[in-house]
């Protein structure tokens, strides 16, 4: 599979954009056109200006060439959930720090990451998983290691973003003096950290989530080396356009500042969606029209399972080498498989004319898109190629001609 085949780097074909891929290709598989430049953007944009480290949280889309187009824009630290990433991140950039902050790991994950991968930092929301993490990482001798990093993970409310990462991890912050004691006991830093939930639509997300967490470390009264804010800043999709992220960061800043924790604590964020939502679009094709729904060739086990799960909204333009200049109207997509689910209500916006065999580039599906794509029913072919023009949307246009706002906003492209 080709996430956690680092060896299987192809040099990619480029393309100038998706009509360049469509007419040069006729392609009868859908196509995954990655933007190296649209990533390095994003990278150097949080590197510069996030007032603290940022992890990419490699779950987001481990392909090897995004992992290295964000080192070499600077992104040094990897947050990775399971032993594979590990592997894989390790296999691709042998330098890297890499973080493991799923709270639920196998003791053998712990081991084999501690051990042979270098891996210091460990999450971790309950006594039981704190204990195996000591364990796991004690030498034959039964001796503790001295060098963990061991972040407690809270739970925080998901109210103002998009998808709950709230139900499932954490210690509720009220509680978790006697977790962040005994953490600090058996480690050389101690962190906190938490997940607003992803697509966070507004900046008070992370105000609410630090201060709980800050009376949560003054009620513990231990010494906090790390404040690690997460994942969860919003990318750009239709109906969905949030303020700049410039914003995020200076209420992030103004609220650690207050924090109580040591002259030396570092602030950290693991961004996915907002390093990877705009390196790729998918390229597809329209095998038959009924009405309003597209029956397309991808779908809800391909790289659409936000859009036929929970109801996700992505930019649509049709692929023609004609052009067009019919009306928009609103189309559903069926997926190619025989699944009823495999639905994506949109609705998309497409000129009214489109029709079987004609292309669609569906945009902003480099975060939990591609990376999702399953084999299920025969389908999941897809090829990678590279494009040079602009993604469909972004966050990270400079307007430099708008000198004083400081604002990056929202652009949706043009067909
Ligand atoms: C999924 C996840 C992230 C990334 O979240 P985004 O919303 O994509 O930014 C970061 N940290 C952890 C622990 C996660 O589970």
């Amino acid at each position: 599979m080709f996430p956690y085949a680092p060896w299987r780097s192809l040099a990619l074909r480029k393309f100038h954009n998706a009509l360049g891929v469509a007419a040069a290709t006729r392609p009868t598989s859908p196509v995954t056109l990655v933007r190296p430049h649209a990533a390095a953007r994003a990278a150097r944009f949080f590197t510069e200006r996030f007032p603290g480290k940022c992890l990419y949280a490699v779950k987001a889309n481990p392909s090897p060439d995004l992992l290295r187009t964000l080192w070499s824009s600077g992104v040094t630290h990897f947050d990775v959930a399971s032993i594979n990433e590990v592997r894989l991140v390790r296999a691709v950039l042998p330098e890297a720090t890499l973080c493991f902050m799923h709270p639920v790991k196998s003791a053998e994950a712990v081991t084999e990451a501690y051990f042979e991968h270098g891996v210091r930092t460990f999450s971790l929301d309950c006594q039981e998983e704190l204990d195996k993490i000591v364990a796991a990482t004690s030498s034959s001798e039964g001796v503790a290691a001295d060098d963990l990093w061991l972040c407690v993970r809270m739970r925080v409310s998901s109210e103002h973003s998009k998808l709950s990462l709230a139900s499932k991890f954490g210690i509720r912050p009220e509680d978790s003096a006697p977790l962040l004691m005994a953490a600090r006991q058996a480690s050389d830093a101690l962190g906190v950290c938490f997940h607003v939930g992803s697509q966070a639509m507004a900046p008070q997300a992370y105000v609410d989530a630090i201060r709980l967490v800050r009376k949560a470390i003054a009620e513990a009264a231990v010494t906090v080396d790390v404040v690690d804010v997460g994942g969860g800043f919003p990318s750009v999709y239709p109906g969905m356009e949030p303020t700049a992220l410039q914003h995020y960061f200076d209420v992030i800043e103004r609220e650690y500042e207050d924090m109580p924790i040591s002259y030396s604590a570092e602030l950290w964020c693991e961004p996915g969606r907002a390093f990877s939502a705009e390196y790729a679009s998918v390229l597809v094709r329209v095998e038959q029209k009924k009405g309003e729904i597209l029956y397309i060739n991808d779908g809800a086990y391909g790289s659409l399972f936000d859009a036929a799960h929970v109801n996700w909204r992505f930019p649509t333009r049709l692929i023609r080498p004609e052009g067009g200049d019919a009306p928009e109207a609103e189309f559903s997509f069926f997926g190619p498989t025989c699944d009823d689910i495999d639905f994506m209500a949109g609705p998309f916006l497409l000129p009214e004319d489109v029709r079987a065999g004609d292309y669609i580039e569906i945009g902003m599906l480099g975060a939990y898109g591609a990376a999702m794509r399953t084999a299920f029913n025969g389908f999941g072919d897809s090829e990678t190629v590279e494009v040079e023009d602009e993604p469909m949307a972004s966050l990270y246009v400079d307007l430099t001609e708008r000198p004083g706002t400081g604002d990056v906003v929202p652009i949706f492209g043009q067909n």
